[in-house]
């Protein structure tokens, strides 16, 4: 619980608002008017700023411990009388040395090391004079020492603070001292208005919002142990407040969908009816999995509220065949499905898939690209808008504003999370304006192979309705893992080279250098390069092909590689991480990574969910240079031991933080500030929980509480 707090919103349950009033004296000295007031420059600009600057850590001024009793490495106080003082060095290194004893604790000596201090200050330590220091403790040359500790002067038998002091996040020409002061005026003077009803906090187990900061604040000591774990209930009341904003804000966005109305698209169920057709057409059963989020998507089309609904399942688990079924549904209640995917590759893939399937079934399918030549745009544009076209497929080209639907009447994302935000905003727009001034609103699934665990999904997502699929199809045999070092290179060439001499086939993944996109590039054609030349001449064997596959590339060679791979004229396809979602190549049993250590879990994960997809034992690779740290280390032993996407997501969010899971900060989802929500599960429930009655019993605190946490500016009703 320690970020600094950036946003300046007045709280307008303390009444009257008021402006933080800075302790009497600058200690920065010159104030000039231009210049922000130091607590400015820190973000805080309220009361209600400065009671929510929560410390970093305490100290532990509450005890002394006799210099008789210091133990090497602790961090203690301890009052002891100056013996000596000197200034010893030269400058830069000039510091003062200050000898300490206390009479009543034998002949143990401390020194005190200070690198920043006034000549008026050496004036001041007199022998005989009486100090309290507070630092850590070391075993020096000549007794124990401390570097650096703060120091002030005292009287024998000063009485000691009865609460643990507060370290807050602070910066230069801001000193502990002047925030300490001001953050205990804000405290005096907020007004409270608890806008979380006391019954709510009594279900919960949570204490008031007053009590709960003033802890924070100045806790007693006793309570050290559970706020450095996070879990003292001061700071669960925080964190349930953060939480309990972000949880009202979503469930009123919801309610507000829920007043939009869509297009009814019922299910058809007799068996001449597309998706009865579709089913038959399908070579294989779906499972219990994929029957059930057929169901719930089939449910909500019958609905008149539009659908807002994730569809989940680890890589390979088949959510194409469960797209399709839905835009049946939709093609056989006369509406366009609209399906667009992140990249070219991808959404050529699923292109293909679903033409397969429905085209045979008298489907009219357009699609659209942003390499397609303006001709083969317009025509399908012309088939898009005349409703010739009922399933329509692409990139993001498919929600520019040229494209106008017939009847829009479901769009589906593959790989949502992959969007930016410019491309969420677009589809946004165009599914408001997908079905032509008649006031309805298509419905909207979205798809993600990046399997978020539950806590996640609720926290970013609670608005969303969800649907997993969470097994594989059968027949599938689990992937086997290695952890392999980049010095065993050879050994792997020789092996691809076995495996296409037996028809199979392998992928060859250069790392990302988030950098260089152009290194990425020379990286992936050197790799290509010299990989062609080791698997050309072999003794007895036929040269293997080798394919290179990388962003830069033009859509149309892209797909053209792709196409090869797929027909098995390419035996080993060197690539950059463009292959990471979605690519389908049954035949493919071996996926090689090199630096391994360099990708983040889910990447990886995806990345192996490449291969794996037929009946055959795959095996995936993962080379990595030495050293490892020990965080690349754990993630590299996760990926040998887990299989499972979720677990794996789970592992991640504890080695690298939700934020970097999702990509937030890209995504535009709002941070949590205070909750861990790898830690916080239950807080989480219990805000969703009290959220659902807040808004239903007390609108009203339900608006103010959203406001504190999230600006007053905030779009309450669009969030
Ligand atoms: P993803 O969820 O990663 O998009 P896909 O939809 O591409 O997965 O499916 C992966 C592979 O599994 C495809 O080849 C697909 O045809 C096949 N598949 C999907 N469902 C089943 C099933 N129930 N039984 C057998 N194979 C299936
Ligand atoms: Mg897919």
């Amino acid at each position: 619980m320690t970020a600094a707090r950036k946003s300046s919103e007045q709280d307008p349950t303390a009444d009257p608002p008021q402006r933080a009033s800075a302790p009497r004296k600058d200690p920065a000295g010159k104030a000039k008017p231009a210049r922000p007031t130091p607590l400015a420059r820190l973000g805080l600009h309220t009361d209600w700023d400065l009671a929510l600057h929560l410390p970093l850590r305490y100290e532990d001024e509450t005890r002394l411990t006799p210099l008789d009793a210091l133990r090497d490495g602790e961090l203690v106080a301890t009052d002891a009388v100056v013996t000596q003082a000197q200034v010893q060095g030269r400058a830069p290194r000039r510091q003062l040395l200050v000898r300490l004893q206390d009479p009543e604790a034998g002949d143990a000596i401390l020194t005190l090391r200070l690198f920043h201090f006034y000549p008026n200050q050496l004036k001041t330590l007199q022998p005989g004079v009486r100090l309290r220091v507070h630092g850590q403790v070391r075993q020096g040359l000549f007794g124990w020492e401390m570097v650096h500790p703060t120091w002030k002067l005292v009287d024998a038998n000063a009485p000691l603070p009865n609460t643990l002091t507060p370290v807050y996040p602070t910066t230069a020409g801001v000193p502990q001292s002047y925030l300490r002061k001001a953050v205990a005026g804000a405290l005096k003077r907020l007004v409270w208005r608890d806008t979380v009803p006391q019954e709510e906090l009594t279900r919960h187990h949570l204490p008031d919002l007053p009590s709960s900061l003033r802890t924070l604040h100045a806790p007693p000591a006793a309570a050290l142990p559970a706020l450095e774990a996070g879990a003292h209930p001061a700071q669960r009341r925080l964190k349930f407040d953060e939480l309990l904003a972000q949880q009202l804000a979503q469930q009123q966005a919801r309610a507000q969908r829920q007043r939009w109305k869509a297009p009814m698209l019922p299910a058809a169920p007799e068996v001449h009816s597309l998706p009865a057709l579709l089913r038959a057409a399908i070579p294989f059963t779906l499972t219990a999995a994929q029957e059930r989020c057929v169901a719930e998507i089939a449910a909500d089309l019958a609905q008149t509220a539009p659908m807002h609904r994730l569809l989940q399942g680890d890589v390979g688990s088949g959510k194409t065949v469960v797209a399709a079924l839905a835009a049946a549904q939709a093609v056989a209640s006369g509406w366009q499905c609209a399906l667009m995917a992140p990249t070219e590759i991808l959404a050529a893939q699923h292109a293909r898939k679903l033409a397969d399937w429905l085209e045979p079934l008298g489907v009219g399918v357009a699609w659209l690209s942003g390499s397609q030549t303006k001709k083969e745009r317009e025509a399908a544009l012309q088939r898009v808008a005349s409703g010739q076209a009922q399933l329509v497929l692409g990139t993001h080209a498919v929600i520019q504003a040229q494209v106008r639907f017939a009847r829009l009447g479901l769009a589906i994302v593959d790989e949502q999370h992959r969007f930016g935000v410019a491309q969420r905003l677009a589809l946004r727009d165009s599914l408001r304006a997908g079905t032509q001034g008649s006031g309805l609103q298509p419905h909207l699934l979205m798809m993600s192979a990046t399997p978020i665990p539950r806590t996640l999904a609720m926290a970013l997502f609670g608005d969303l309705d969800v649907s997993t699929i969470d097994v594989l199809p059968p027949g599938r045999t689990p992937v086997r893992t290695s952890v392999v070092s980049a010095d065993r290179r050879d050994e792997l060439v020789a092996r691809v080279g076995a495996l296409t001499a037996q028809g199979r086939q392998a992928y060859w993944v250069c790392p990302l250098v988030e950098e260089s996109e152009t290194l990425d590039l020379q990286n992936a054609v050197a790799t290509h390069a010299e990989l062609s030349a080791a698997l050309a001449t072999r003794p007895g064997q036929g040269a293997v092909q080798v394919g290179l596959l990388h962003g830069r590339m033009k859509a149309q060679e892209k797909r053209a590689t792709m196409r090869a791979f797929s027909a098995g004229e390419i035996g080993l396809l060197v690539a950059t991480t463009v292959i990471e979602v979605g690519v389908d190549v049954p035949n493919a049993s071996l996926m090689v990574i090199e630096h391994a250590e360099r990708f983040g879990l889910s990447q990886l994960h995806q990345l192996r969910g490449r291969v794996g997809r037929g009946a055959a034992q795959s095996d995936c690779v993962l080379l990595f240079t030495s050293p490892l740290s020990p965080t690349a280390r754990e993630r590299l032993g996760a990926m040998r031991e887990l299989t499972d996407g979720f677990a794996l997501a789970q592992k991640d969010l504890e080695l690298r933080g939700p934020g970097e899971l999702l990509g937030l900060r890209q995504s535009g989802v709002p941070g949590l500030r205070y909750a861990d929500l790898a830690q916080d599960i239950d807080l989480l429930e219990a805000a969703r929980d009290t959220a659902q009655r807040l808004l239903v019993a007390a609108p009203e605190a339900a608006r103010q509480h959203a406001a504190r946490w999230l600006g007053e500016g905030f779009d309450w009703l669009s969030a």
